[in-house]
């Protein structure tokens, strides 16, 4: 069969898109951000012999339950804004090998660079979101500003902060009623912020790493791009408020919450909202 020229594949497209949006959003100055991407073996084959391995490199950690997948991610050091000129040489497509202890570069990197340095994250991210949802496919990484800012004045706490953003834009509760969880600062790149950052993903598929920025799973890229995108926005409405330093007078409160939550028959995570008011169980 012959092949198909990769750099038209849907997958490159949509990754080339994404970066470039994220740059144009102010999210992803020079290097900053990162997006892996699982795509499955029938869909890579149609563009590539699957069986030649460019070359292989350790992943100095062990990952068996993903053997044999296979991630388009964007390469180390890599400037989004660019990425869409010459995708061969800014993106990489990588299959893990079936020991969990490796990866095999199948295409991509002509420059012989590396994978994104936040590799480790990446991987663990889509091993735990994997198990909570077959279909999951993207782990999406950038420098978002209004979250970014927030992480500077709110507290830290997952339950506290996810109460705000969904105060602040009625469809944040349906959007994202796992809500938001939110790590520590901690140094970029390590597998310590990989492994709490997946601890994380288990119960919701939005990471705020404070001070740094936000890690957003999905099932497609448009799916992880959009949680983020309506993460941020609350951020920004949130940052206007504090910046009027004026009290909030009023707000949305936990029982319209709950009517949304009805409406929109979505189960908001639990221990976030107060209980029901009697009267409307
Ligand atoms: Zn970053």
């Amino acid at each position: 069969m012959a092949l198909h020229d990769i750099t038209q594949a849907p997958f490159i497209t949509e990754i080339c898109e994404a970066a470039s949006q994220l740059w144009s959003y102010g999210w992803a100055e020079r290097n900053g951000g990162n997006i892996s991407y699982r795509l499955p073996s029938e869909e890579v084959k149609q563009y590539l012999d699957v069986t030649h391995v460019k070359r292989k490199e350790a992943l100095n950690f062990t990952i068996e339950s993903l053997a044999g997948e296979i991630f388009l991610v964007t390469g180390s050091g890599k400037y989004f804004k660019h990425l869409h000129r010459n995708p061969a040489a800014n993106l990489a497509l990588i299959r893990v090998t079936e020991d969990g202890q490796y990866y095999e570069l199948l295409w991509g990197l002509e420059g012989g660079d590396l994978p994104t340095s936040e590799l480790a994250s990446h991987l663990e991210c889509h091993r735990v979101r994997l198990a909570q949802d077959p279909q999951h496919r993207v782990i999406l990484h950038t420098h978002a500003t209004a979250i970014s800012a927030m992480t500077f004045i709110h507290e830290l706490e997952d339950k506290k902060f996810t109460k705000t953003l969904w105060q602040m834009i009625t469809e944040c509760l349906v959007v994202f009623p796992d809500g938001v969880a939110v790590l520590p600062w901690m140094v970029a790149g390590t597998q310590q912020l990989g492994k709490k950052s997946a601890e994380k993903m288990k119960d919701t598929r939005i990471v705020i790493w404070a001070h740094h920025g936000i890690m957003g799973a999905g099932q497609t890229i448009d799916d992880a791009f959009g949680l983020v995108e309506t993460a941020e926005k609350a951020a920004a409405i949130y940052l206007q408020i504090c910046s009027t330093r004026q009290a909030i007078r009023q707000s949305i409160t936990d029982q319209q919450l709950w009517e949304l939550a009805d409406a929109f028959q979505v189960t908001p995570r639990e221990g976030i909202l107060a209980p029901r008011e009697v009267g409307h169980e």
